[in-house]
Order: structure tokens, then C-alpha cells, then sequence
């Protein structure tokens, strides 16, 4: 199921493009387009009417509605539809909310010149790509022979509650072909060592030492815990760089991190939003911190793939500038991108975006077999 058709889909999805200019005007609520003999069913082949042309015309239909992907492009077209496939397997799939929300996958072989009537069926529902967090936050943080911030559990669930917000807009945008698989861990009592951040040169900035250096985080969870981080897709950390009274302060001129760490030939994506203040008050990562970090651990990997994101103009998908491509806002374009439908505005046909399939086919250990990202980490100022 992991070998997508990725290959495949640019002259048929060319095609699919023209036709629904030709047909609707560009109009994405068309429906029974070209609908020329269709009396030839494979399930009822006894059409002898041989001599009308007809190539191969497909009736797609479904009872609860749905965004219809065709070889896992968005295919902007509403259903029922009549629509001409080439000879071939196809990939049929549909996103579909409401009360029979989720998503729905079909595999076609087309033979030429045999129509066929599809329909999805709550049987073709897919059950959803299982991707693996630890959420992991710690109750303070110290620089060796420093001070030490200190955090309540109150602002441990709101950064907590606010990463859910933000990943669950993931799953609710790719129709569910994913799901999140949560492990918290809220090390209360634990201080976590906060280290001068050596990568960028101002000594006033702070991360906490997650690399593999002793007292780093990840020899605590592979040594110290005896956890195999192999099991996760995505590690969330959470630590308060400034105490809440102010009294000790490791200060930031970032608001997320994202990094990369290898294990079995794949990767494991680290994100790290702390708790901070500005001007006095208390800052919590916000939920599109934490989609936009998560962004930056996988959007390396697509391409390597077949499938297309938008990028801002140091390639990083996370950093599309919204306006480019007609959102207002981040939050509009990432949603888009898991749904994999913003429009290509550069003369190309294939709509950008992993989309539901993207998301679904692949977690971060299945996209990123093939290579590491680079650089290791990327910082998002304030
Ligand atoms: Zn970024």
C-alpha cells in the first residue's frame, strides 16, 4: 500500500484539469459531465451496441459526498461524475466530513473501453495512519551552576492542551487518514539542563540540551528511562525558560525549535517550545507553533516521495508566505496542505500539498528511510 502512484498521475491528472476547465468553467460544483453511453458496465458486459465509440468512461459516486482524490491528486471535481480514466490502475479516494467523516481509498483497474460504476461505501473506509508522539514537559530548568526556572502544572496543560489543539487540526484537515498516538509524560519534579546555544552566535540565547551528550534528553530516555525512541514519530518538549515570578530566566530569541535525530535508518522529529515571558507576561506555545516545528521535521521528506509542498523561499514548506497562495493566514494554508489542494500557481496542474494520502501512507519513520533532512535544526525567532 506504501508504493504510491505518484508517477503516474501527471498526464492523467493533466488531463483531469483540462477537463474540468472545458467542462465547468473552472466551477468546482459540476456534476455528470460527459455522460455519452455509459450502458457499458464491467459488472453487466452485455452491451452489444459496438457501433457507438466509447472509450472508457467511469462513474464515480458516493452516498455520504466527499473530496475526490484520483492517484492521489486532488481532483476538484464534485460527484456523481463521469469521467474518462486511462487503461490502469487507479487510486480513488475521498475525504469526506460530517457524520460519515473520514477517509476512503478504492483501487481501480481500468481496461480500455470498459466503463465502470464506482461507488464508496462505508466499507472502503481507511483505518487511519497511526503517528507516534512522546509529549514530554519538564517542571523546571538549570544551566550548570545557575539558577532555576520553575513551572506549574497549570501552564504544563495549557501548552499541553494547546499542542493538541494544533496537531488535531492535522488529523480533522486530512479527513482522519491520520491519527495521533499521544504518550505524556510530564516530568514535574525533573530538571531539564538548559545549555548557551551554541549554533547561533548570541550569548544571550538558551535551548536545553536534548543531543546525546550525557544529561542531554536523550541519553535520560535511553539510558536513564531505557526508552526506545525508535517508537516515536515526533518528540515534544516543553520546559520554562523564565519563571513565572521572574526570579530566574534562561532567555529565548526563538519561540520553537525543531531538530532531527537518526536512529534504525529513519528519523525522529524533536520540537522544543518553551514557556517564556515577554514584556511580563506569560507566553505558551501556541497551537501553530507546534504544527509549524512539526512541519519542519517532514517536510523534507516529501519531495523524495513524489509529492509536492509549497515552499517559502528558503525551501521550507513551513514558511510558504500564506498571500503567495491566496490565505490569509498560515492557518489556512497549512490546512489546505493537509488536504492537499492549494492551487498551483505556476502554470503547473497538480494541486500542492501532502494531502490525506501523503499523510496517511507515510509516517515520519516510513517518509524518512531514504534520507536525513539538513540542516539538523531549524530556528523560528519570535
Ligand atoms: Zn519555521
Amino acid at each position: 500500500m506504501k508504493n504510491l502512484i505518484f508517477k503516474n498521475i501527471k498526464i492523467c491528472s493533466l488531463l483531469l484539469i483540462l477537463f474540468c476547465f472545458i467542462s465547468c468553467g473552472g466551477s468546482d460544483d459540476s456534476s455528470s459531465t460527459d455522460t455519452i453511453d455509459t450502458d457499458t458496465n464491467i459488472d453487466d458486459n452485455t452491451d452489444t451496441d459496438d457501433d457507438t465509440a466509447v472509450s472508457t468512461s467511469i462513474n464515480i459516486s458516493s452516498a455520504f459526498g466527499g473530496a475526490l482524490y484520483i492517484d492521489n491528486q486532488y481532483a476538484n471535481m464534485s460527484l456523481p461524475l463521469d469521467i474518462e480514466l486511462t487503461p490502469g490502475t487507479h487510486m480513488l479516494a475521498l475525504g469526506v466530513e460530517g457524520d460519515n467523516q473520514g477517509y476512503y481509498r478504492k483501487e481501480i483497474t481500468v481496461q480500455d473501453g470498459v466503463g465502470q460504476d464506482i461507488e464508496f461505501t462505508l466499507d472502503d473506509l481507511a483505518t487511519p495512519r497511526t503517528w507516534r508522539v512522546l509529549w514530554l514537559s519538564f517542571g523546571s530548568g538549570q544551566a550548570p551552576g545557575g539558577c532555576e526556572t520553575n513551572i506549574s502544572q497549570n501552564f504544563i496543560d495549557i501548552a499541553f492542551n494547546n499542542f493538541m489543539q494544533g496537531i488535531e487540526s492535522i488529523e480533522r484537515n486530512a479527513f482522519n487518514s491520520i491519527q495521533w498516538d499521544i504518550e505524556r509524560m510530564d516530568l514535574i519534579s525533573e530538571s531539564v539542563t538548559t545549555i548557551s546555544f551554541t549554533s547561533v552566535p548570541d550569548p544571550n540565547d538558551w535551548t536545553i540540551n536534548v543531543n546525546e551528550q550525557p544529561n542531554g534528553i536523550v541519553d535520560f530516555l535511553e539510558n536513564t528511562k531505557g526508552m526506545d525512541l525508535t517508537e516515536y514519530d515526533l518528540i515534544s518538549i516543553y520546559w520554562p525558560s523564565f519563571s513565572v515570578n521572574g526570579s530566574c530566566s534562561y532567555p529565548t530569541r526563538y519561540g520553537g525549535l525543531a531538530r532531527e535525530i537518526r536512529r534504525n535508518d529513519h528519523s525522529i522529529g524533536i520540537i522544543e517550545a518553551p514557556f517564556f515571558t515577554q514584556n511580563g507576561s506569560p507566553v505558551h506555545p501556541d497551537p501553530y507553533t507546534y504544527v509549524h516545528e512539526w512541519l519542519h521535521t517532514v517536510e523534507l521528506f516529501y519531495p523524495n516521495h513524489g509529492i509536492t509542498l509549497p515552499v517559502g523561499i528558503d525551501g521550507r514548506a513551513a514558511h510558504t508566505n500564506p498571500q503567495t497562495y491566496g490565505f490569509d493566514d498560515v492557518v489556512g494554508l497549512y490546512g489546505a496542505m493537509f488536504r492537499g489542494n492549494i492551487f498551483p500557481i505556476d502554470g503547473t496542474t497538480d494541486f500542492l500539498g501532502m494531502g490525506p494520502e501523503g499523510l496517511w501512507a507515510f509516517n515520519l519513520e516510513d517518509l524518512s528511510r531514504t534520507s536525513s533532512s539538513s540542516p539538523k535544526i531549524i530556528v523560528d525567532l519570535k
